[in-house]
């Protein structure tokens, strides 16, 4: 199938479609400015291991450590703004043809894009806590104290250790992962964009999907068990996707 009948294929799913989600990966945030894990050249993954750094052992085993490796990283996407295939997935959702995102991605775009259903199965970047009392914070009370040079940062009613609430390698997911398996008992479409689907559990996710399209500049395991794939740009795809919907 040429692109442009790839496009037409899936506007025409999406009208079709009664309950349609989509699952993003990191990849839908490169265009961005946010480098993903996996992409050949550019992934974060060809400078460093994230699962040495980003794991609670190692947030546990050396705190101050941890936050030099990783902090900085986290905190560049909070200036970071969404691009075309954020803004196209809002668009569809204000249209009535997408019913929620169900999203890997900690760096907030699809909710700054105008995003309202959303999952956010691997956590965000708003808030952090004490990882002993428990108490709540912005991030900001994180991220002052360590510009200041505390570090690791600390608590301020018990002195404990204070972590971000993005979930990290070893963490159970939370309750947003328990809320987009629930929405996908009710899916008919699922549109994939920007993950190499290798991150579990999140990337069991497909097998309830009824219908499965997947764009992603690379192959995926799941491709020969996709009704449709479309290996380009998320951003000009689904900017393509919103103006062969409106001919329809
Ligand atoms: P991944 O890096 O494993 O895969 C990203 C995929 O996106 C790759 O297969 C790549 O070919 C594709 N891709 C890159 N740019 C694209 C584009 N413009 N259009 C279409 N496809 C594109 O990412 P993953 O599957 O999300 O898994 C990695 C884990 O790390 C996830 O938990 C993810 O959320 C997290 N992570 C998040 C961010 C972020 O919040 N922006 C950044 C890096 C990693």
């Amino acid at each position: 199938m040429h692109y442009s009948e790839k496009i037409n294929c899936l506007a025409g799913f999406i009208k079709k479609s009664a309950h349609t989600l989509a699952l993003t990966g990191a990849g839908i945030s490169t265009e961005s400015g946010i480098p993903d894990f996996r992409s050949p050249g550019t992934g974060l993954w060809t400078k460093f291991d994230p699962i040495k750094v980003a794991t609670v052992s190692a947030l546990k085993r050396d705190p101050a450590a941890f936050y030099e490796i990783n902090l900085d990283r986290w905190t560049r996407y909070t200036g970071v703004e969404p691009n075309a295939a954020h803004y196209a997935l809002a668009r569809l959702e204000s249209e009535g043809l997408l019913q929620g995102v169900i999203t890997q991605n900690i760096d907030g775009l699809h909710r700054k894009a105008g995003s309202k259903q959303l999952w956010e199965v691997h956590g965000h970047l708003r808030t952090c806590h004490c990882m002993g009392c428990k108490e709540s914070y912005p991030l900001d009370f994180l991220v002052n104290q360590f510009n200041d040079g505390t570090n690791p940062p600390r608590c301020k009613r018990c002195g404990g250790v204070l972590r971000l609430d993005v979930v990290l390698f070893e963490d159970p997911l939370g309750e947003d992962f328990t809320g987009a398996v629930y929405a996908m008992n009710k899916c008919r479409l699922l549109i994939v964009v920007g993950s190499s689907l290798q991150v579990y559990p999140v990337a069991s996710l497909p097998e309830r999907a009824r219908q499965l399209v997947i764009i992603n500049k690379e192959p995926t395991p799941w491709d020969d068990r996709a009704d449709l794939v479309i290996n380009d740009m998320a951003g000009s795809v689904l900017t393509d996707v919103l103006a062969a919907l409106e001919k329809l």
